[in-house]
């Protein structure tokens, strides 16, 4: 990767464990060490954030510009020469992960076994940016995680189909991000640099059943854009048949905000609404809320949503 990204990316927080892969600390990591907030995730499935590692072995590779996307953009899409190794990625990524909790250790308000906890990871969203079924060794990626005993979140946009379906190694749970409810609002919304790119999602959905883990589809909801049309979410939920779905409203963050506006960002209880008139196009239910997450929940109410470690 250039130098001038890697200094961009830096300075952005990231922090890089390789030419193509990087760590950055989450918000939610530090809420959990200073104030013991958690992020929504450790709510509905037992995570533990402040022993999870926010990363990505692509982080400047993305086939969509998502107008509502935290992260910087402004790179010019490319395909790299090579690839960080996936053993390498997993040991820099932990130690990169020790290294930016070690400054909490001074701050009276961190409860010291929970600093000494967060040194030992035992969770990885794979998530961070760029599109993760970009990197050719994510199978290798996921295992070498799991050898160390971590629960792995695996974020995708769904665009390669093909990637998930020929992996060996499958993560804990798989998510995939719904983000419109036809191919005019996607095309418009996700901006993907694949022409095909909402059949391949759909591809995605119609795999999931298929998958023997945890599935789970997000609907990042950006008011005047994508919230509403429940009829025609339920209809991709249907073919997905996920475990679960979260309602998940925009927040305006990042470098967002120079797509986006505030009025852009729905209120929880707007987020709520859509998720109970889905409910009413799908055999799950509303089951759990995170309000300061503007998410809401939806599963089949008999199902156990924790994590069993
Ligand atoms: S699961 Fe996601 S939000 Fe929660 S701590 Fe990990 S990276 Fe952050």
């Amino acid at each position: 990767m250039e130098k001038i990204k890697k200094n961009i990316l830096e300075k952005h927080g990231y922090y890089l464990t390789g030419d193509e892969s990087a760590v950055k600390l989450c918000h939610w990591v530090s809420e959990k060490l200073i104030n013991g907030r958690a992020c929504y995730k450790e709510k509905f499935y037992g995570i533990e954030s402040h022993r999870c590692i926010q990363m990505s072995p692509v982080v400047d590779g993305c086939n969509h510009s998502c107008l509502f996307c935290w992260r910087y953009q402004d790179f010019i899409p490319r395909s790299p020469d090579s690839y960080d190794e996936p053993e390498d990625i997993v040991e820099r990524s932990l130690s990169a992960q020790r290294a930016l909790v070690s400054g909490f250790k001074g701050d009276e308000r961190c409860d010291s076994k929970m600093w000494k906890e967060a040194r030992k990871p035992n969770q990885v969203a794979i998530s961070l940016a760029g599109e993760p079924t970009m990197y050719p060794y994510l199978s290798d990626l996921i295992e070498e995680y799991k050898k160390r005993g971590m629960t792995t979140f695996l974020v995708t946009n769904g665009t390669h189909p093909e990637i998930i379906e020929s992996l060996d190694e499958l993560p804990t749970q798989i998510y995939v991000t719904i983000a419109a409810p036809n191919k005019k609002i996607y095309n418009k919304l996700c901006v993907p640099s694949v022409r095909d790119g909402w059949e391949r999602l759909n591809k995605t959905l119609e795999l999931f059943p298929s998958l023997d883990i945890r599935t789970a589809v997000r609907h990042t909801l950006v008011k005047g854009w994508n919230l509403g049309w429940e009829k025609e979410y339920a209809d991709m939920i249907k073919k997905a048949e996920p475990d679960f779905v979260e309602a998940k409203g925009y927040v305006f963050v990042g470098d967002s905000r120079r797509r986006m506006g505030l009025s852009n960002m729905p209120s929880h209880g707007s987020v709520k609404e859509f998720a109970h008139r889905l409910e009413k196009e799908l055999d799950i239910r509303v089951v759990d809320e995170k309000k300061d997450s503007r998410v809401v929940l939806l599963s089949d109410p008999e199902k156990e949503t924790i994590i069993k470690r």
